[in-house]
């Protein structure tokens, strides 16, 4: 019931890649250093088989252990970074203007490296690990890309297991629940076409103006009067757009973006099918006419029971049962490894980081601590999925 003393003992080390990868951040797909460092060091540890380039930068690590059985489990990590500039003021940040690791995927590029570091060493295991490092969780479709380019088939996975850090929740707290887990996402983009002219003038307009505010506020009914009230859903109204800067022209089109979250399909169709005939119907009252198009950029995350179970108890035996929360509200934010565990059945925890910025802000930085916490989750999922 500890974090494993060899890696515990290595901890600096690890930290010292954290900080390369920090330094040396990449946006979606274009995660070269991160790519070329996985793949240098899966040889250098001596893995079976490491293949490059899979889904655009995508790396796969594959070990065997020491003892033959067909089972095989997945550990993923992601390897992106943001499009913000960073404000850390830490000597090792980022290199590269306007980009930055604010998600905390170079923490979790090094922890998988980490547990495959010790697994390699130790080989104490049945069958097969696959090490999956995806490019592009950040909405960009990294794990599609991966899934795309055979990665189930390749590299096939009885199970799949990852981890976020998760700032705000005390340092080394485990927390998952299973079913849903995270929300389903659609973006859309609505545009309205009415008739522009002069302000002194209405009587002469379709004012696209008008009508898009309307859609907004008609579009808040869909979950407040549509959806079950035991359902989740949440339609946010993102990007509000019309006009040209000016005080006297009534603006012929809008645009109009957000996104639909849900846990349940049918949620999804029914907020899609509402937003669409509110779109065109409030357009219509008005004499405008409005478009809508949908871009579904992540499905539910949906923690299966079994593998949360063996996920819970590897969290367990790292942690100590006090540390970990089995029951934990579902998260509205998304995942890109929902499409991994839409083939196969998997797991995905949240490691408490302790207090600092929330992912996404310029001030937020992965916090070391919890490399070994998370490397030995790892290298326990695999004793009890492969022991
Ligand atoms: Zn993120
Ligand atoms: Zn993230």
């Amino acid at each position: 019931m500890s974090v494993i003393a060899e890696i515990e003992a290595r901890q600096e080390e690890f930290a010292g890649w954290r900080q390369a990868l920090h330094e040396n951040p990449g946006l979606g797909f274009e995660e070269t250093f991160a790519a070329r460092m996985v793949e240098e060091k899966l040889r250098e540890f001596g893995l079976d088989e490491v293949h490059a380039g899979i889904g655009g930068t995508g790396v796969v690590g594959v070990l065997h252990g020491r003892r033959k059985s067909n089972r095989a489990i997945g550990l993923r990590a992601d390897m992106d970074a943001l499009p913000i500039a960073e404000e850390t003021g830490k000597p090792y940040a980022s290199k590269v203007p306007g980009v930055m690791h604010a998600c905390g995927h170079d923490g979790h590029t090094a922890t998988l490296l980490a547990a495959a570091w010790q697994l390699a060493r130790t080989r104490d295991f049945a069958g097969t690990v696959h090490f999956i490092f995806q490019p592009a969780e950040e909405g960009l479709g990294g794990a599609r890309a991966m899934l795309e380019d055979g990665l189930l088939e390749r590299f096939p996975c009885d199970r799949l297991y990852a981890y976020h850090n998760f700032p705000g929740m005390e340092t080394g707290r485990i927390f998952t629940r299973p079913g849903r887990m995270m929300a389903g996402c659609a973006f859309f983009t609505i545009k309205v076409a009415g008739r522009g002219g002069h302000a002194a003038l209405p009587q002469t307009t379709v004012d696209a103006a008008q009508v898009a505010a309307n859609i907004v506020v008609t579009a808040q009914s869909i979950v407040a009067r549509n959806l079950d009230p035991n359902e989740t859903g949440i339609v946010s109204f993102t990007d509000v757009h019309a006009g040209t800067n000016s005080h006297n022209v009534i603006p012929e089109r809008a645009t109009l973006k957000g996104c639909l979250r849900y846990y349940a399909a049918p949620a999804a169709a029914l907020m899609k099918d509402r937003l669409e005939e509110i779109a065109k119907g409030v357009a219509a009252t008005y004499g405008a006419r409005a478009e809508i198009g949908f871009d579904d950029n992540f499905v539910p995350l949906v923690n299966d029971e079994d593998a949360t179970e063996i996920a819970v108890a590897a969290a367990v035996s790292t942690v100590g049962p006090d540390r970990v929360h089995d029951d934990v509200a579902p998260f509205t934010g998304s995942e890109d490894f929902a499409y991994m565990t839409d083939r196969v059945p998997g797991s995905y925890v949240l490691v408490g980081q302790g207090p600092g910025a929330m992912p996404h802000n310029p001030a937020y930085d992965f916090n070391d601590a919890i490399l070994p916490v998370a490397a030995s989750y790892f290298c326990r999922l695999v004793q009890r999925e492969l022991g």
